[in-house]
């Protein structure tokens, strides 16, 4: 499967794995119990190729660390949290104007 992320969702792969990847490595942050800091998607500050593929780098919401967790499954609905506006780091009024 492939999928061509583009260039200006690309950032510097940064941060550790995280296999649980709705609960923060750091601070234990639910995203899915804690719906008032957005999606998982909303979180995502950019992709980038590892020794694992595609994957998708996330910011805590609460303490701000990053990690990052497999990006394929991630991108549409990273697409679809862009064009509601609903995305932190790509929405509209986050300053990177698409
Ligand atoms: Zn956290």
């Amino acid at each position: 499967m492939t999928v061509n992320v583009d260039l200006k969702y690309k950032k510097p792969l940064t941060g550790r794995y995280n296999k649980y990847v709705s609960r923060c490595l750091n601070c234990d942050h639910e995203f899915l119990r804690n719906s008032k800091f957005g999606t998982i998607f909303d979180n995502i500050n950019g992709f980038n190729e590892s020794n694992i593929g595609l994957v998708a780098i996330v910011e805590c919401p609460v303490c701000f660390e990053k990690w990052f967790y497999h990006g394929y499954d991630h991108y549409d609905y990273f697409l679809d949290a862009v064009e509601n506006g609903t995305q932190k780091f790509f929405g509209s009024g986050s300053g990177n104007v698409l």
